[in-house]
């Protein structure tokens, strides 16, 4: 429950004007599901458009306003795919086009009659040997003229959505904000010269202001590091299991290999906070095949050995069954029994798994999160293993703790090398162990970068890959083309990849990406995984964890589109068996300094930490942490400048507040709290609950 001064800001955004169920989805798509949401949509940049007589006056790239009176409609002749065209002539007589893509030519067909003149603001480029204004952001009857000189914000779209609606909606939105108690330092308020939260919000939708822009950005970082010190704090108050292995189902394993020394010391590190009564938080960071699951086992055993329960947590169906395999297999000669659960499991074969979780004949269970569902119990639960932490909600993580009187301990294992700069906002409470140390034998991964033109050697290469009886991996951005999204025309799409390579190798190749059905999905990546399908083209669902030895060579499209981190982790399924592999990137025709930088780095070196920092330094001061899309990443408002300028300082004043005010009582601390809520850390206070 919010506090009742916050409601509005959590109203759904349907309550507004204008905005009915038709917009619903693209405003979802966007992540705008509530006012809050439209309030943190910031604008990306803003523009100043001048008044022009006529197009003579403005040159390509000027955001303009003019008055055009429509000549002509041209519809597209292939209906939804070429663009929708409106000719529109000037007052002496200059023609240039209105064009639009997708849903937007429904719109255009209603707004732009043929001779009524109309404003149009929008920036001027060159189609041909024509002027045209590509989705025009106004186009009004009267009236527009007076706009001209102002500064105008402009927001990241989704099809179906036109700026004007995402005004309406912020500017709505900014209507109900609530006077608030300010959270953040006084001194520090008044060392930076910040407004307050609510003028902060309404300045940064009018214009450029980096003062309102820092302190948003602030109040952000003060949210996160507040509440990983409330979740630390938590953890120093619970009680766990004191669990002491005596070694016997460990020295029963047959492990064809020595640990490495990291490992060894990465375990040695488990055991030690495993022993303790107070429950481990521990990160086990490590390189993709750094050999994080045989460190995981480990763990797992000495928690049987003691006489609890383990349970590992996937992201994915597919790494769930993978790991269960893997588990079982290694773990067959302890004894140990080894289940798995999904939400996929029903009827007869769950009730045997939940009554064995429950009776504790299971020891170790391998699942989604469907794991830690209400119904799920366990008899004793010591040690909860948690694969790929980023992807899963601190908040899961801790309805994971609250499962019994005593709380597990917990081991989060992430294969995404972070800076150091970054380690304290991703993982600030947390213990870390590291493996930097790869087992021994591993070849190099032959890296090339190829342009996009040479797909027909790049087809060929695969061709005899695969006859020498080896696995190939397609990588592709995304799954189909999106509906409108005529900047990306150029995407290479799994689906389309897959149809062009089902004619040359037939049978020899299969799909999976995030779209398909999930029993489709599970047979495909199973045909490949037993080497009976010898091509898999996929999206990056592959990415985290998928390991099939076999495979040793990786191709990846339009790769310049993909961030470093994620070309690492693609890599990175192959080089995992004794065979010398290949990882070809391909490129396509316009690549930016900073996308060859990118490139030339994967060819350069396979170091992820190196990889993550040099990332860091490329992105710069500008842009944001990581492709906001992925919906994985730490912070939406802060970008990596604003994260290295206030993070030590957000940090030491969440501290300083947690020393005087541990239960966040005092005016300040309840302050806190509404800034907790307002950027979803609500675990963090029911925390302060004991819940
Ligand atoms: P990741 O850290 O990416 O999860 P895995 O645990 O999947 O890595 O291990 C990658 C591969 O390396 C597996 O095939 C595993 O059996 C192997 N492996 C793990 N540890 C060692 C070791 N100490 N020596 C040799 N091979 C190892
Ligand atoms: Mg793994």
């Amino acid at each position: 429950m919010r506090p009742e001064i916050l409601n509005p800001l959590f109203a759904q955004t349907d309550t507004l004007d204008g905005i009915g169920p038709k917009l619903m989805k693209p405003l979802e798509k966007l992540g705008l599901t509530r006012l809050r949401d439209a309030l943190y949509h910031l604008p990306e940049r803003f523009v100043t458009r001048r008044v022009i007589e006529s197009l003579d006056d403005a040159g390509e790239g000027e955001q303009v306003i003019i008055a055009l009176t429509p000549t002509e409609h041209r519809a597209p002749y292939n209906p939804g795919r070429g663009p929708y065209r409106v000719l529109a002539q000037d007052s002496i007589g200059n023609i240039c086009a209105l064009t639009f893509f997708g849903r937007a030519s429904y719109g255009a067909k209603k707004q732009l009659p043929v001779g009524e003149k109309r404003w149009i603001a929008g920036r001027l480029d060159r189609y041909g040997d024509m002027l045209q204004i590509v989705h025009p952001d106004h186009i009004e009857k009267e009236g527009a003229e007076t706009m001209g000189q102002l500064c105008e914000p402009v927001y990241r779209l989704s099809d179906g959505l036109t700026q004007a609606r995402i005004v309406s909606l912020a500017s709505q939105a900014l209507e109900r904000v609530p006077n608030l108690p300010e959270w953040v330092e006084p001194t520090q308020l008044e060392k930076e010269g910040w407004p307050s939260w609510s003028d902060a919000l309404s300045l940064v939708h009018k214009g450029d202001n980096a003062a309102a822009c820092d302190r948003l950005a602030y109040d952000e970082l003060l949210a996160n590091a507040l509440a990983l010190k409330l979740v630390r704090a938590d953890n120093r108050r619970r009680k766990g299991h004191a669990l002491i292995g005596d070694g016997g189902l460990r020295a029963k394993l047959e492990l064809p290999f020595p640990l490495t020394g990291a490992q060894a010391r990465s375990v040695s590190e488990i055991e030690g906070d495993m022993t303790q009564e107070s429950p481990m938080l521990r990160l086990l960071q490590g390189d993709v095949g750094a050999g994080k699951t045989v460190v995981a086992l480990k763990a797992m055993l000495i928690a049987n050995e003691a006489g609890k329960q383990a349970a590992l947590l996937a992201p994915t169906e597919i790494l769930a069954r993978q790991h269960y395999a893997t588990l079982r297999e290694m773990a067959a000669p302890t004894g140990v029994e080894v289940a798995i659960l999904t939400g996929r499991d029903k009827g007869k074969a769950r009730e045997s798994i939940l009554m064995g979780l429950l009776d504790g004949s299971i020891d170790i269970v391998v699942g989604t999160h469907s794991i830690f569902q209400d119904t799920v119990s366990y008899k004793d639960l010591g040690l909860v293993v948690i694969d790929e932490q980023h992807r899963f909600g601190v908040a899961q993580r801790l309805q994971l703790a609250s499962k019994g009187k005593r709380s597990p301990h917990t081991l989060a294992m992430t294969a995404t090398p972070i800076p150091r700069s970054l380690t304290l906002a991703q993982y600030g409470e947390m213990d870390v162990s590291r493996l930097d140390e790869l087992p021994p034998g591993r070849q190099a991964i032959d890296t090339r970068v190829v342009p996009q033109e040479r797909m027909d050697d790049v087809v060929a290469g695969v061709a005899r890959h695969i006859e020498s009886g080896q696995q190939a991996y397609w990588v592709c951005p995304m799954v189909r083309e999106m509906d409108g999204a005529w900047q990306q025309n150029d995407i290479a799409a799994a689906e389309a990849r897959y149809a062009a390579l089902k004619e040359r190798f037939g049978d020899a190749v299969t799909m999976v990406h995030g779209q398909l059905d999930p029993k489709i999905k599970d047979a495909n990546m199973q045909a490949f995984a037993s080497g009976k399908v010898k091509l898999l083209v996929a999206t990056t669902v592959i990415e985290v964890g998928v390991d099939v030895p076999a495979s040793t060579l990786m191709v990846i499209e339009q790769a310049e589109r993909f961030g470093l981190a994620q070309l690492h982790q693609l890599r990175g399924r192959v080089g995992r068996g004794s065979e010398k592999s290949v990882c070809l990137l391909l490129r396509g025709a316009e690549l930016s300094e900073t996308g060859r930088k990118r490139l030339a780095l994967m060819r350069e070196t396979q170091d992820g930490f190196r990889i993550a920092e040099e990332d860091l330094a490329l992105r710069g001061g500008g842009e944001l942490l990581g492709t906001r899309q992925s919906g994985d990443e730490a912070f939406q408002i802060a970008d990596l400048d604003q994260i290295t300028r206030f993070l030590p300082v957000a940090d030491a004043d969440a501290r300083l507040l947690m020393d005087r005010d541990g239960g966040l009582t005092s005016k300040r601390g309840e302050a806190a709290r509404m800034l907790l809520y307002l950027f979803e850390r609500d675990w963090g206070v029911q925390l302060l609950r004991g819940g």
